[in-house]
Formats: C-alpha cells, structure tokens, sequence
C-alpha cells in the first residue's frame, strides 16, 4: 500500500504511521525523521537543513526530493510506504507524481488529517523524542514506560527545538501557506479521503484499517507482514 499522511504539525500523522508502519509491514518515510537524523550525524544535509529547521520554514525542495527519491528507491520500499510530512509544496507533489508515475507504482491513498488547533497546541507542547534514536512519545497521550526515558532505546527524551511556543505559531503559517494547496490538488485527482486528526490513534487506526478494508487495499498489504 503507497500511502502519503498530509496534515498541519501535531495532527498525529507520525504516531499514525509508526501504528500503520507496523500493521501494514511497510517503511514509515517521514522527512522530518531523516532530517533530524541528518542533523544528529551533522552530515552536509543535516547542517544545510538545520536553520530551516529551527525557524520552522521548509527545507529547499531539491534537498528534501532528492533525499525521498533516493529513500524510495529502496528495496524495503518496494512492497509499499507511507509518507509523512512529503510533499509539502506544489512542487514536491509534482515531482512526486512524476517519479512515481516513472516507477509504475501509483499513490493509493492521500489520507488528509483534519485538526483543530487546540488539538494541535495541546500535542505539539506535550510532544518529546528521543534524543538518540529520534522515536515519538507525549507526555499525555504517548507516554514512554518510564518517564522521561525512550522505551526503544533508553536514552533521555527531550522537547524538539520547534515544538517550542514561539515556532509553533511559524510552522502553522507555513503550512497554511506552502502545504493546504495540496489539499485542492489530491481532492481533484480523486484520491483524498479526510479523516479526523483530532481523533486519538487507535480509534482513528481502526477507522483507517476499515476504509483500507472497504477499498481493498488490505490483501495485498497484510500478505506483506
Ligand atoms: P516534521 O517532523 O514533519 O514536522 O518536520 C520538521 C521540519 O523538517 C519542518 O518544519 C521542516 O523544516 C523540515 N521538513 C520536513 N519535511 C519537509 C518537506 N517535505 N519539505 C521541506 N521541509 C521539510
């Protein structure tokens, strides 16, 4: 199943596609994640995106599409993916499109997470990763076994630089901005389907699991895991 996850930050597309990742047997590619990893191994990448990334602007396309290029070329990926937080601009979805369509393995789905935005402040203040492997929890909602502490790899949870207040109200403007279009673009291409990210993530995954049932998406998916 080729799933892209679209939606303002803090609408659970992450905790979403880490549950989906899992169930489906297929890679969770989230743009955010690998450049966080960039940034953790200060690689050319990582030191290039990380002034975009503390201000909450968008890191250049060509950057951020050459890296989901390469990440889809990957065998892993070949059975099937989700996409989170890629595209987020006309042009990724453009490229997108392109490459795909050049690999003959077409989207399935555009999830589009419908969030209100106490929802969204109350998860994006709540939310902290791991300092070394980068995995998500919330201090509410999400919460590690033993506080404070990542339960995949025992290293110290710690608040995103751009989770903080004063670049919450940035990233907004810049979804607003950048990322809604596509909204219009999917929905005209037919293959939108809006689910609400205010929901909580099981019962929005059961929700999930029964559309993908009901477009029988699920054979070929579960014959994977
Ligand atoms: P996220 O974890 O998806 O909230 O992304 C964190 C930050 O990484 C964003 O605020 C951007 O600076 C950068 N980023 C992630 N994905 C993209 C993308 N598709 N295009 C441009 N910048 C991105």
């Amino acid at each position: 199943m080729r799933l892209v996850l679209l939606g303002p930050p803090g609408a659970g597309k992450g905790t979403q596609a880490q549950v989906l990742s899992k169930d489906l047997s297929i890679p969770h590619v989230s743009t955010g994640d690998m450049l966080r990893e960039a940034l953790r191994q200060t690689s050319p990448l990582g030191l290039e995106a990380k002034g975009y990334m503390e201000k909450g602007k968008l890191v250049p396309d060509t950057l951020v599409i050459a890296l989901v290029k390469e990440r889809l070329l990957k065998e892993d990926a070949a059975k099937g993916f989700i996409l989170d937080g890629f595209p987020r601009t006309p042009e990724q979805a453009r490229v997108l499109d392109h490459t795909l369509e050049e690999l003959k393995i077409p989207l399935d789905l555009v999830l589009y997470f419908e969030t209100s935005l106490p929802v969204i402040t109350r998860r994006l203040s709540g939310r902290r990763i791991c300092g070394k492997c980068g995995k998500n929890f919330h201090l509410v909602n999400f919460k590690p076994k033993v506080d404070g502490v990542c339960d995949a790899c025992g290293s110290a949870l710690v608040q995103r630089p751009d989770d903080r207040e004063e670049t919450i109200g940035k990233r907004l403007k810049v979804y607003n901005e950048e990322t809604t279009p596509l909204i219009d673009y999917y929905g005209k291409k037919g293959n939108l389907v809006r689910v609400s990210g205010d929901l909580e993530v099981r019962p929005l995954n059961t929700q999930l699991m029964e559309l993908f049932k009901k477009k029988g998406l699920l054979r070929g998916a579960l014959a994977n895991s």
